[in-house]
């Protein structure tokens, strides 16, 4: 038998049409957030359409911080955040010093509902954070319409969720407040680092803008356009260093054009891994109810059902001497020692986060897998369960 090389959890799909745009940033002699950033908040919104504007920025987490911030999130605040989330998620209330409110999650999607949104309501909450698992959205009319009746505030983060269609419609044209998507380099298209907040509040999208570089009224690419003195900035807050700079955008714009693609494939593979795993002891990923609803793919996430006799940690292990990457969505929040005992939280308080956390392994999908990639994985699945 041949060695075959170790197939990586996850790997970023950049092409030519990436690496000359990068090289052009280099030699334009403008490097940080001028004219490719522009472009590619343009060309985002664009794509999302229905009136959205978008501000890059370096990462998801530091759009999510701005929009709490403009939101005006504070001490004694409360944020409703799933426990099924990545830390990222709840670190920004901390920020602002708001506290996170934990919540429990569906069984079928993992994500957030409604419901469980009800339960956690008092009247400190400020803000709900759902968060699209894997990259299928929330059941959101209900969850905006829950928010609304109690003057709630929804951050949508939506660094699954590119491009995620709800009823319908894209995730970050929703009547939401915010909508804050993630191109870190395993996301669904990736500038390295980065993150692009979306809101069709200009008042809000105006705010982010400063509050994105040092609290500045005006960005160093709009004062050497301007006709009023290059020199000259009034500083009205005290803001952040949260601005994406061209190179990174030199990526994303071409990323962006490529999206539908990669999704279709993401699409393919999901429905691939879905048939060939069916009758195995897994409990496969939820797909979308509704019609004209569509899965963004980033994560294929599976759970180990008790017969198939094998602990997840076990799994993870085997398959890993078999060559194949897999990783965990996610270390549920409220077992990470800052939030469990920061706010005192067991695993008895989620059993649908805790049940799924100890059962669930994500299986390597990506765009730069190839048919053969794929097929190794599947057996090796069918293999270590003994199929
Ligand atoms: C990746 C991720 C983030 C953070 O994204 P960055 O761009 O790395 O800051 C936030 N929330 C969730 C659910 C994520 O998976």
């Amino acid at each position: 038998m041949s060695e075959q090389k170790f197939l990586p959890f996850a790997l970023p799909d950049i092409g030519e049409e990436e690496i000359n745009e990068v090289v052009d940033t280099l030699r334009s002699g403008w490097v940080t957030t001028g004219p490719k950033t522009k472009q590619f908040e343009a060309d985002f919104a664009a794509f999302l359409g229905d009136g959205v504007e978008a501000i890059a920025v370096n990462s998801a987490t530091s759009g999510l911080h701005l929009a709490l911030e403009a939101l005006g999130v504070g001490p004694g605040d409360e944020v409703i955040v799933p426990t099924y989330t990545f830390t990222a998620t709840a670190e920004v209330v901390r920020y602002l010093g708001a506290d996170p409110v934990f919540i429990d999650v569906d069984p079928a999607t993992l994500n957030m509902t409604a419901e469980g949104l009800r339960a956690a309501i008092t009247p400190k909450t400020k803000v709900v954070m759902p968060v699209h698992f894997a990259g299928l959205a929330c059941d959101m009319d209900a969850i905006i319409a829950l928010a609304r009746e109690h003057g709630i505030k929804v951050v949508e983060d939506a660094a699954h969720a590119l491009p995620t269609l709800y009823k319908g419609r894209l995730i970050g044209t929703l009547d939401s407040d915010v909508t804050v998507f993630s191109f870190y380099a395993n996301k669904t298209m990736t500038t390295g680092e980065g993150g692009m907040v979306v809101s069709k509040n200009k008042d809000l999208i105006a705010r982010c803008k400063v509050m994105r570089l040092h609290g500045i009224s005006r960005d160093a690419f709009d004062r050497y356009q301007s006709k009023t003195p290059a020199w000259f900035y009034e500083v009205i807050a005290p803001g952040f260093k949260y601005n994406m700079p061209d190179i990174c955008a030199a990526l994303g714009l071409h990323q962006l054009k490529k999206i539908r693609r990669f999704q279709q494939q993401r699409e393919e593979m999901a429905t691939r891994f879905d048939a060939e795993l069916c009758d195995l002891p897994l409990i496969l990923p939820a797909r979308p109810l509704e019609g004209g609803s569509e899965h963004a793919w980033h994560l294929y996430p599976v759970r180990l059902k008790p017969e198939a006799g094998i602990s997840r940690d076990d799994f993870i292990a085997r398959m890993s001497e078999k060559g194949v990457g897999c990783s965990v969505h996610f270390i549920p929040l409220h077992l990470h020692p800052v939030w469990r005992d920061g706010y005192g939280l067991t695993p008895a308080d989620f059993p649908v986060a805790q049940a799924a956390f100890e059962a669930e392994v994500t299986l390597p999908l990506y765009t730069r897998m190839s048919a053969g990639d794929q097929a190794r994985v599947i057996a090796a699945v069918r293999e270590v369960l003994g199929a």
